[in-house]
């Protein structure tokens, strides 16, 4: 699975790209620089739940996606456009995941529940497994190896949504 990173790079793509299509309406109000963070954040938010213990978890589901994007209409009302880029953004870890190796039992993520309780996991790895014994020196350089293959594949997606945002400012 991804790193942070990696998961930043997801969202910001997803939350820069539905965001633009919006309109410029989608940002009255909020400073446009600031959504960027907002969509990077929304990324990694999945991952909050190593806080509580439950890693992918209840975080990691459709549901949770679905409660972001509801979160987000009510905070931004009259924004219209603004809660489908945060549940994209949001969205955008959960497809990640599932893309990525897993050494954990259950291997993958919840990502239909509420309507099942299934785990998924993508018979292809995209991403690998993510080392978590961060004091060994393989680790450290397995994950510096992940952060340069996310950067490589989710870096130039993220740089062509920003560069389109950047057209469609100066168009508006
Ligand atoms: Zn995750």
């Amino acid at each position: 699975m991804p790193t942070p990173i990696g998961h930043a790079l997801g969202g910001l793509a997803a939350g820069v790209l539905i965001a633009g299509r919006a309109g410029p309406s989608a940002s009255v109000g909020i400073r446009s620089q600031s959504l960027l963070w907002v969509w990077a954040l929304c990324g990694v938010l999945p991952d909050a739940d190593f806080l509580i213990g439950d890693h992918r978890g209840l975080t990691h589901t459709l549901g949770a996606m679905c409660a972001v994007g509801c979160g987000t209409a009510v905070i931004a009302r009259g924004q219209p456009g603004l809660w489908f880029a945060a549940a994209a953004s949001y969205g955008t870890h959960l497809l990640l995941d599932w893309l990525g190796g897993d050494t954990a039992v259950p291997l993958g993520i919840m990502a239909l529940w509420p309507f099942t309780d299934t785990f998924y996991l993508s018979p292809y790895s995209l991403f690998p497994a993510i080392c978590r014994q961060y004091w060994s020196a393989g680790c450290q350089v397995d994950l510096m190896q992940a952060v340069v293959w996310e950067l490589l594949l989710l870096g130039p997606i993220a740089a062509f949504a920003l560069r389109l945002r950047t057209r469609h400012q100066r168009h508006a």
